[in-house]
């Protein structure tokens, strides 16, 4: 047996104070921000910005473990899948960058993470279709990989971390970014000045009320771009998971589409199977599909707070444990034993495909503004993302935008505005909830997984006539409830402007595409929607 070297923790250089000025701002310490930090280490001083606390890769814990589960749990290359996903709108090129980079950014990761005992390994799995696997013993492939760059960048003396710093703004001279606005843990406004910001903040999938995204993808990324000027694209594409957990009081966990694949079946309210009513392959039918036939299947059952059940219990309960041991003991955690109990599913928001829109080195529209991960729109998700390849998007990505942002000219430093006095950062923000609970609900029910011209509308109407009581944040959250206010009218207009249904994107008046106007990426720049 292989001796496994202990796991060192090291901690950052954590800030104590906000600096005035800096080289490069990254904000999200996460995949894409991360890696992109490690490339900007080499040519000056990188801030990383994080509006939270920083990751802790300690517990074993089975209940914490659960918020790494995954859709397939896999991190992976597959080129024709992606393709095909797409729906006929892939970049292209970025796709095969994606493909040609990956083993690359690997392969170093693994390197890098030889003293800390990464678990990663990599291997072609099937040479006719290229694809290539990424396995982490049994463990989450992402969160070794984010384990990964958070070692490498902690190890550079050149990366300093802020956490608990919320990002609120950009600030531009000329039409070039020159500073970032921020609140402090204290809640004070600061402008720190720099020479290129790096947006790595993540997805918007808190505009849902269902959603398996984290509680801090508010769309902050997408928001600030678009007051600076920078354009977005392809916001009407939001992937749907069929089968998030349904219970109070349990995180809402994804329950792998494997698992269907293996022999799962969904059960509607009355314990009846319905998929064979809505696709030949029943189960196995395409995830859009299923998800639609789910949602069917709770209108039709008018239960108040309805869901459907995925059942297992067909299944050897030793295949269960064997092929989703991780799932398996998640469940167990919390004194559910998913081999005898069928398990209440509904589907929920779960990937941004569209974002800020970018080149293939993270430069966004405005000089000096880059964007990497789920934030960025390059087009190689085209109209629906391939589950196992973002956190890859994220390696790729990122590191090509660290590179390019080296290139950029530094500038005279602005001189950082004096900070100002604290707003509150306090739980008490009289009715911020409430209109964030609008909002999600609104999305959910108009702009969701089966959209109509007159629900768009309707949606777009509301959130127009919500927009004063948004008005100038001051608090966390009230900025938090402006950013999902703005994302929210971005993908219900380029909902509304995309008069056919194509990947994630359904319209029960468009059911089909119409290749001769819409095979093109949506585009929105100061509110108005087109198509190149
Ligand atoms: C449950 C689940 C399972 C998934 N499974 C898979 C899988 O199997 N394979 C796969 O490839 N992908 C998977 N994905 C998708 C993938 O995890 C995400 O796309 C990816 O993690 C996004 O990474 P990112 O680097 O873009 O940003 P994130 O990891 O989302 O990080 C964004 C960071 O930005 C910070 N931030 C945001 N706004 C601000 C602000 N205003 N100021 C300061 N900081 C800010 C946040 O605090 C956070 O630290 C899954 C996603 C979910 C939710």
């Amino acid at each position: 047996m292989t001796a496994v070297p202990p796991v060192v923790y090291y901690f950052f250089a954590v800030m104590k104070g906000l600096p005035a000025e800096t080289d490069f701002v990254v904000i999200g310490p996460s995949v894409a921000g991360l890696r992109a930090a490690i490339e900007l280490a080499a040519a000056g001083s990188v801030l990383v910005l994080a509006k939270k606390d920083l990751p802790s890769f300690k517990t074993q814990d089975p209940k914490s473990e659960a918020a790494w589960l995954s859709d397939e749990d896999e991190v992976s290359l597959h080129l024709q899948d992606t393709l095909d996903a797409g729906d006929g709108l892939c970049n292209v090129a970025a796709v095969k960058m994606l493909l040609e980079e990956a083993p690359e950014r690997i392969d170093e990761l693994i390197a890098w993470g030889k003293h800390h005992g990464t678990k990663l390994t990599f291997g072609l799995e099937n040479p006719h279709s290229k694809a290539s696997v990424l396995h982490a013993e049994g463990q989450s492939a992402g969160r070794e990989i984010l384990r990964g760059v958070w070692e490498k960048a902690q190890s550079l003396k050149q990366i300093t971390i802020a956490p608990f710093t919320f990002v609120t703004g950009l600030v531009t001279e000329d039409g070039r970014v020159r500073a970032v606005s921020v609140l402090d843990q204290n809640g004070v406004p600061h402008e720190i000045a720099c020479s290129a910001v790096l947006l790595a903040t993540g997805g918007f999938g808190q505009i849902y009320r269902n959603t398996t995204n984290p509680d801090w993808a508010t769309a902050d990324g997408v928001a600030i771009a678009v007051r600076a000027g920078a354009e977005v694209g392809d916001m009407e594409f939001v992937q749907f998971h069929p089968t998030a957990l349904y219970m109070k009081k349990v995180p809402r966990f994804l329950l792998s589409e494997k698992l269907r694949a293996e022999g799962a079946y969904l059960r509607n309210f009355e314990l009846d199977r319905f998929m064979a009513k809505y696709h030949p392959l029943a189960e196995r039918a395409p995830q859009n599909l299923v998800v639609r036939a789910i949602v069917h299947e709770m209108e039709v059952s008018r239960a108040k707070d309805p869901f459907v059940y995925l059942d297992l219990t067909d299944m050897k309960a030793s295949v269960v444990q064997k092929h989703f041991p991780r799932i398996y003991s998640a469940f167990m955690a919390h004194n559910i034993d998913i081999t005898e109990d069928v398990i209440p599913v509904r589907p929920a928001a779960h990937y941004c495909v569209g974002g800020v829109r970018t080149d293939l080195d993270g430069k966004t529209s405005v000089a000096g503004l880059f964007a990497a991960g789920e934030v960025a729109a390059t087009g190689v998700h085209g109209g629906n993302r391939l589950p196992s390849n973002a956190v890859l998007e994220g390696l790729v990505f990122g590191a090509r935008a660290g590179r390019a942002m080296r290139e950029i000219e530094k500038g005279a430093p602005k001189t950082a505005a004096e900070p100002q006095a604290a707003y509150s950062n306090g739980p008490v923000d009289a009715g911020v909830e409430e209109l964030i609970g609008q909002i999600q609900d609104l999305m959910w029910n108009e702009v969701g997984i089966v959209r109509t011209r007159t629900g768009m509308q309707k949606a777009i109407k509301t959130l127009e006539d919500m927009a004063p009581k948004l008005a100038q944040p001051k608090t966390r959250r009230r900025h938090e409830a402006a950013n999902l206010h703005l994302a929210a009218l971005l993908v219900a207009k380029s909902a509304l402007a995309r008069e056919e249904s194509r990947g994630s994107h359904y319209r029960m008046d468009n059911p089909d595409h119409d290749d001769k106007k819409f095979l093109k990426h949506s585009i929105v720049k100061n509110g108005i929607v087109r198509f190149a």
